[in-house]
């Protein structure tokens, strides 16, 4: 198997486990976005801070001219912090508190996703306090089930998120007679981890449905159409795959959904930005036999990557200071847990004490949901500017 490359003589001294950020490759991730982007009149990028708010990370997204998807005020405040133009930040979120909006309202952010008319009231009524007016977009439960993990579909009708189709009028109509709140977009994101281009064209289809509705109850054109993340990587060839298929992603949406003129069209991709560059590096500390099975047992552990616990997600695992010939390993980490385990039986170059070991495509959803469980540091990191 290919192996992926990495400054694996500096990491010989390094205090494991760590995540490391190869920035060549998040760079020309970033630029073969922009690449796409530029293409169509309109595109805006908001990248999904959730999906990896490392500083290092987010300042080659912020040069590179993204703009910013908050789900927390903690996000917001991050990216203000990072150099992140405000009015280039978008916030959603179900459940907003009363000094986030505030937060947000202060800064001046581009918009807020709006997720339920209780929100919309109380944003209504804070931006009324503050003497402002809150640009305000609706999410729409767009009813489209992605082909992905059940924990991560958004889209569906019978879900937290968003405001459901039927009500879309109606909350409209509120919202137009509100003076502290401009409705600016309709909001909508169907899940993550989304390969099939099917399921993005099904989501362009509704909007079309749904601007045409709009249409006919003489609601004006929204300035701003914003279809949320979701694209995937691909977990299986990191090293084959290590930029997702910007052109089709753009193009599917270019291709069916009919922009109205002069609407801006926003995405917020966050784990095809991030994904592959980011690996966990870990130390094997033990090899324990058992009867049938043996296991790898790692310095990380679910706290440093939860994903496979969560998900049963599978990351591609190398060992980078072996070359022996492969056996098979059950390779946990220490946690007291027993879904603490990143894969099974799971061909390893042989692996002995002391080895250093890659979990890759670990740059989205790894570091930031870091955990303390079992007294344990939060894990540090590194990219490819430190060791040059
Ligand atoms: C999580 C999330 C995203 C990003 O999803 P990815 O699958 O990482 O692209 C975008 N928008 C919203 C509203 C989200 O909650």
């Amino acid at each position: 198997m290919k192996k992926g490359t990495f400054p694996y003589d500096k990491f010989q001294s390094l205090q494991t486990p760590f995540y490391y950020y190869d920035t060549q490759l998040l760079d020309n991730t970033l630029q073969s976005i922009k690449k796409e982007t530029d293409k169509h009149e309109g595109y805006h990028l908001h990248y999904a801070v959730k999906s990896n708010a490392n500083k290092k990370v987010l300042r080659h997204i912020m040069e590179a001219g993204f703009g910013a998807d908050c789900v927390s005020g903690g996000e917001i405040q991050t990216c203000l912090d990072a150099g992140f133009p405000a009015e280039e930040i978008v916030f959603a979120g179900v459940g907003k508190a009363d000094w986030e909006i505030k937060l947000g309202l202060t800064a001046g952010i581009q918009y807020f996703n709006v997720e339920s008319i209780p929100e919309l009231e109380v944003i209504n009524e804070i931006a009324g306090e503050m003497g402002k007016v809150a640009r305000i977009s609706f999410r729409i439960n767009p009813n489209v089930g992605a082909h992905t993990h059940a924990h991560i579909t958004t889209g569906l009708a019978e879900n937290k998120f968003g405001i459901e189709m039927a009500d879309m009028e109606k909350v409209i109509r509120i919202a137009q007679k509100m003076e502290n709140v401009e409705f600016v977009g309709l909001h909508f994101h169907i899940g993550s981890q989304i390969l099939e281009m099917d399921d993005f064209v099904a989501l362009c289809n509704r909007i079309n449905e749904l601007q045409d509705k709009l249409e006919t109850l003489d609601i004006p054109t929204v300035k701003n159409i914003n279809v949320g993340g979701g694209l995937g990587i691909d977990y299986q060839h990191p090293n084959e795959n290590p930029i997702p298929d910007f052109k089709a992603y753009f193009d599917t949406y270019a291709n069916h959904l009919k922009l109205r003129p002069g609407q801006h069209l926003h995405f917020e991709l966050g784990r095809a930005v991030t994904g592959q560059c980011g690996s966990l590096i870990t130390r094997c500390l033990y090899v324990k036999k058992g009867t049938i099975k043996q296991f790898a047992i790692v310095d990380a552990g679910m706290t440093e990557l939860i994903r496979p616990a969560l998900y049963n997600a599978l990351h591609v695992i190398e060992n980078l200071s072996s070359t022996c010939d492969e056996e098979k390993y059950d390779i946990v980490g220490p946690i007291c847990e027993s879904s603490d385990t990143f894969a099974c039986n799971y061909s390893l170059p042989k692996t002995q004490r002391g080895d250093l070991i890659a979990i890759r495509s670990a740059g989205a959803y790894g570091e930031i949901m870091a955990s303390q469980y079992n007294c344990r540091k939060l894990p540090g990191s590194y990219t490819t500017e430190d060791f040059e």
